[in-house]
């Protein structure tokens, strides 16, 4: 198998002013010095982008935001551009996380045109994809995701792709405390791998990284991290506490 450098990304949604996040973020870059055999990312809300950049900036933490319009400018009152997130500083950009999915109604065709927007200008996508509770027990979950991954990622070609990172976040597990099996994490991220080949050739399925999201702490990533096909975990609740978070992307129990 071809080598993929796990990515730990901290999804810090609407948490933390300024200020907190920039002394969370201080933290982090501290505790990351210790390691260069894991890429670490962080997601602070917008407004916290531009003072977390500058105490990221020479450190291997990355910076990424939580969501992006896919047009540069216009009259487009409350979105927040690609360019203006790359000014910012930002590498990565997290793309149809579950809450857009539920909260405001984002679809697989906006994420199609944000993935889109992403690569145009430079931004690492990381794109969630997940089935819901009832989705799972009604055993839909490959269909439900076979969906949201053909469509987000219509009308690319695989060279388009070679930066795309995805998340499996089952929503159920998502700040429940609820964590997919070690064996369900891997079935669907064999799957997802699979169909990437299908869809891409099987060089991008290879290189691609597959995060799993979905109530990772630092006593269950390690066990995540030991399936074949997890490449790393978007974290959510866990990575707001920068020792907690630590913990994880150290892989210390
Ligand atoms: C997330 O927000 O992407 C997430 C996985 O949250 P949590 O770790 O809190 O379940």
């Amino acid at each position: 198998m071809d080598f993929r450098k796990p990515l730990i990304a901290g999804n810090w949604k609407m948490f933390k002013t300024p200020a907190e996040a920039v002394e969370t973020a201080k933290q982090i870059v501290a505790l990351a010095s210790a390691t260069t055999d894991v890429d670490v990312m962080i997601a602070p809300p917008f407004t916290a982008l531009t003072p977390v950049a500058e105490v990221v900036k020479n450190s291997h933490v990355s910076l990424g935001a939580q969501n992006l319009f896919w047009e540069n400018e216009g009259a487009y009152t409350g979105e927040i551009s690609p360019s203006m997130l790359k000014a910012s500083g930002c590498d990565y950009v997290i793309i149809g996380h579950s809450e857009r999915r539920q909260h405001f109604g984002e679809t697989d065709e906006n994420i199609n045109k944000k993935i889109r927007a992403a690569i145009k200008n430079d931004l690492i996508p990381v794109v969630c994809v997940g089935e819901t509770e009832s989705e799972r027990e009604s055993e839909e979950t490959f269909s439900v995701l076979d969906k949201q991954v053909r469509t987000g990622l219509e009308g690319f070609g695989p060279n388009d792709l070679e930066t795309l990172v995805m998340a499996y976040e089952p929503v159920w597990a998502i700040g429940t405390g609820k964590t997919a099996t070690t064996n369900q994490a891997q079935e669907v991220h064999q799957f997802l791998r699979a169909l990437i080949g299908k869809s891409f050739g099987n060089v991008l399925a290879k290189s691609l990284i597959i995060l799993y999201g979905g109530s990772v702490k630092p006593n269950n990533v390690k066990e995540l991290m030991g399936m074949p096909d997890v490449d790393g975990a978007l974290v959510g609740g866990a990575s707001l506490d920068p020792e907690t978070f630590g913990k994880i992307f150290l892989f210390q129990n």
